[in-house]
């Protein structure tokens, strides 16, 4: 490692919302890296219609990471590997939470291996409160008027709210 230089590590996904689980990875990936940069895509990986846009999203985090400089958010176009190299990052950050999230975590991993090679995946498991959520279910809680107050922080609460109010 270069002690000169940063080590970044960017955290890519959806986060339609960002929940507690993803909050989690964040903060612990500071462990690990000098900047974590939360990467929202502009084209999910695997098919989904979001709730929130991009720039929604990408404010929610904001908020959420409000405390901490070490993490900053933006969003992306394109190949994560080039997205990374324009950071500068060494790391791929990504959340396991159980068996189901393996094969296709590992096959993306090794995919980005094969684009570039001067990046790592490192994955991180979640504290065991947070293992069970995920953005899709807290949408639909959320939706069904299901308290998700747990499973979310107070920014992302309130534009839930806000849009199942708006969208009956
Ligand atoms: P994608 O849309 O790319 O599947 P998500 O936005 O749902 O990604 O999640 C981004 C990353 O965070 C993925 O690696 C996912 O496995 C992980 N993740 C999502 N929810 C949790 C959670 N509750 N605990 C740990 N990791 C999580």
């Amino acid at each position: 490692m270069n002690a000169q230089r940063p080590l970044v590590a960017v955290y890519p996904g959806s986060f339609d919302p960002v929940t507690r689980g993803h909050e989690d990875i964040a903060r612990r990936c500071l462990r690990l890296a000098d900047q974590v940069v939360v990467a929202v895509a502009h084209t999910a990986t695997q098919k989904k219609a979001t709730l929130f846009d991009v720039d929604d999203r990408v404010t929610m985090i904001g908020e959420v990471f409000a405390d901490e400089p070490r993490i900053i958010c933006t969003s992306f176009q394109g190949l994560l590997v080039d997205f990374c190299r324009s950071r500068g990052a060494q790391l791929v950050i990504r959340g396991l939470r159980a068996v189901s999230d393996f094969e296709y975590e590992f096959q993306m991993a090794q995919m980005n291996q094969e684009l570039s090679d001067d990046l790592e995946t490192v994955f991180l498991t979640p504290d065991v409160n947070y293992s069970f959520i995920s953005a899709s279910l807290v949408r639909e809680v959320a939706r069904l008027g299901g308290d998700v107050s747990a499973f979310v922080s107070p920014p992302v609460l309130r534009r839930l709210r806000t849009a199942f109010q708006e969208t009956p």
